[in-house]
């Protein structure tokens, strides 16, 4: 078994969608990112790749390649998954964590969860989305920034 650890931040600003988890969150800002800025799929992504010593998305998706410009970072993870299971491991979980001031997450989690775990290709009961403020402290907590961490275990 090897774990793997993964964590990404994005700005939040006005005139962006703020999609998590392949989902768009009805809010007043967005992610702004090269691709659609979702910072919970790009840490799973570096969580599984970091497992299998594969690198890091940036490696697979450089940000200076126009090709991935708005790209659905979904479709990104699910790349990144067919990576792992092509150097013949298998993910047996993810567990993760946002953290966002606004707006709650918990009506969404259920769908996220859904969405990585089709991306993943593995059942939702093997992927973990949790969803936490910073208490209004630091740049998440004034609400500049989305952060996101996530764990994997492959095996
Ligand atoms: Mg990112």
């Amino acid at each position: 078994m090897r774990i793997g650890h993964g964590f990404d931040a994005h700005r939040l600003v006005e005139g962006r969608k703020l999609i998590l988890g392949g989902i768009e969150i009805p809010f007043d800002r967005g992610v702004l990112g090269h691709s659609d800025g979702d910072a919970l799929c790009h840490a799973i992504a570096d969580a599984i790749l970091g497992a299998a010593a594969l690198g890091d998305l940036g490696k697979y998706f450089p940000d200076s390649d126009a090709k991935w410009k708005d790209a659905r970072s979904t479709e990104l993870l699910r790349v990144c998954a067919g990576k792992i299971r092509d150097a013949g491991l298998a993910i047996a979980n993810v567990d993760s964590t946002i953290v966002l001031e606004q707006p709650k997450l918990a009506p969404h989690i259920l769908l996220m969860r859904a969405n990585v775990a089709a991306a993943l290709d593995v059942s939702p009961s093997m992927v973990s989305i949790k969803a936490k403020t910073s208490e209004g402290l630091g740049f998440t907590g004034d609400g500049s920034g989305v952060v996101a961490f996530a764990v994997a275990v492959v095996q």
